[in-house]
Order: C-alpha cells, then structure tokens, then sequence
C-alpha cells in the first residue's frame, strides 16, 4: 500500500453526473492485484475535507489508474472541477479482490449498480463471453448501449433505455445455469435482492459491499458490517463483524448480513 500525490491526466464527465477520472500513478499501478481493490482519495490539501472517499479501481493500464464517480456531494463535486495536470493524494490499492471469474467452468453474470459499475466493468475487461447487467436511474445515467445481443443488459428506473426495472429484472431476460456465478458491485438494496435470488437458485456469488468509510486502513472502524462466518461468538466483536476496508470489499454472498 502506498500514498502517492499523483498526477491527473485526464477527467471527464462520461454521462449525466457520472465522471471518469485517469492518474499517472506508478507505485499503485504496480502494486494492484485485481478488479474489487480500490483507492482512498483525498482531493485536497486542506482541512476542509480530511478524510478520504473511497472509489473502486475501474482499470489499470500500465501505470496509468482509472475510475468512475458519480456526483453525491462535496468531495466528489470537488474532484470534478480538477483538471488534468492537477495533482491529488491518493492511498491504495485497498482491499481484496474478485475471483473465480476467470475459471474455465464458471460464466461469469456481472452486475452493476450506480456507482458499483466501476469494478464490475474492470472485472469485464478480463473475462471471456460474460453477460453483464449495468442498472441506473435513468437513460441519462448510462454510457453504454443496451445491447442483448453481445451480453450487455442495461436497465433504468424510469424505463427511459434497456429493461425498466432493477437488475433483477434483466436476471429474469438471461439464462442462468448451474457454472452461473454472479459478481456484483452497488447499492445495498441491489446486494440484498441478489443475495437472496442466488441463494434461493442456488447460484454462486460474490458481492461488493459500498460501506461509509474513513481511513481505509482498519483504524477508524467505520467501515464494519455484520459477517456470518460460521464462527460467531457471543459478544465477540471480531468474529460477528468485519472491517470493509480490510476484509472487503469482496464478500462471498452468504457472508454478509443487510440491514
Ligand atoms: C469500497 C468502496 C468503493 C467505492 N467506489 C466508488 C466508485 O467507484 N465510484 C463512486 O462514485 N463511488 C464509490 N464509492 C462511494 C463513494 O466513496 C461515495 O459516493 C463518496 O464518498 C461520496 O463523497 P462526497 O463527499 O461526494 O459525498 P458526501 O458528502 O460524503 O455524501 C453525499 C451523500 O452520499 C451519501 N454517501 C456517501 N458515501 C456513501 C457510501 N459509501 N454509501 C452510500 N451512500 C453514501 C451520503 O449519505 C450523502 O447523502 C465507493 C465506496 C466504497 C466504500
């Protein structure tokens, strides 16, 4: 894990309120293991704002890291206005990993919600005839197409492109069988539904978890949820419940409980 001030060499709005953002960033770069880690980014050097926001890795190229933010509030409204050249701190990689993905007897469904699109289309880049599902509020949101033919199912709130509905919808339009195996990234309502489909079919998982977060490093503690593991205790802090940062944000989906 490294800190490195890291210079921006392009940022872009790709849809409405949805940005991507590239950093010549050589020590993460080279330190990166795969599509689920993330960085923690502090945009400026003042007290305004001192603690980092989490943002997953959308891609590694060479020394080159990129990701996909969307507009919530101040940090990220900040990190909008930078323009390349520009520098900001970032710390990472964090965080674990997808996996099984890439094993020959698995096909790879690839879910994305708002935000939780940037690992999932990491994840895409590398895998061999995945289906994937991409779901925003609205046409506007997406910068993609929806195209069924090649794999690629978007879906939209209002109904305004691809399937109306969430994702689970566009689950009901595929063919899901026994090597299916799901990867998801986004909001926790999204990661609760999938839960309990896959576990009802009987479908693996493996689900990313977008919790609040503040040092990224397992010392602010405010980044825990509830973890079944089997081996809870009564009581006992660290059995019961997992830091995101440290053990996630990839959990197998029985591992985790929602709300
Ligand atoms: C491991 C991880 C990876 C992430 N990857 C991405 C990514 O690739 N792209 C991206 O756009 N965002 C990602 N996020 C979420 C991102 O960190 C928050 O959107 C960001 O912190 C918002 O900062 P802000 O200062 O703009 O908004 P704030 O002022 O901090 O918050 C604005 C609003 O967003 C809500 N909010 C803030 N953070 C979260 C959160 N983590 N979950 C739910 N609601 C939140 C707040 O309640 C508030 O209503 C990730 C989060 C985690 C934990």
């Amino acid at each position: 894990m490294y800190i490195e001030n890291v210079t921006i060499s392009s940022n872009e709005e790709i849809a409405m309120g949805i940005w991507r953002m590239s950093m010549n960033a050589p020590k993460i770069a080279a330190a990166y293991i795969g599509p689920g880690q993330f960085i923690n980014i502090l945009p400026n050097d003042n007290w305004e704002h001192p603690i980092r926001r989490p943002m997953s890795i959308a891609s590694v190229n060479g020394n080159i890291v990129e990701i996909i933010y969307k507009i919530f509030g101040d940090m990220t409204h900040q990190l909008s206005r930078k323009n390349s050249g520009e520098t900001i701190n970032i710390l990472g990689p964090l965080g674990n990993v997808f996996t099984e993905w890439d094993k020959k007897e698995v096909d790879p469904i690839l879910i994305g919600g708002g935000v939780g699109l940037a690992p999932i289309l990491n994840v895409y880049e590398s895998c061999k005839n995945p289906i994937m599902i991409i779901g925003a509020k609205t046409a506007a949101e997406h910068f993609m197409e929806h195209d069924p033919k090649n794999n690629i199912y978007l879906t939209t709130d209002d109904g305004s492109m691809g399937i109306a509905g969430n994702a689970l919808k566009a689950i009901d339009e595929i063919d899901v069988n026994e090597n299916s195996f799901i990867f998801a990234c986004g909001p926790e309502p999204m990661l609760h539904a999938l839960q309990k489909y896959a576990i009802g079919k009987n479908i693996r998982a493996q689900l990313s978890v977008e919790s609040y977060m503040g040092c990224g490093v397992g010392l602010c503690q405010g980044c825990v949820i509830e973890r079944q593991n089997g081996q809870v205790q009564k009581h006992s802090y660290h059995e019961k419940y997992s830091l995101v940062c440290l053990d996630g944000p990839v959990y197998e989906c029985s591992e985790v409980t929602f709300g």
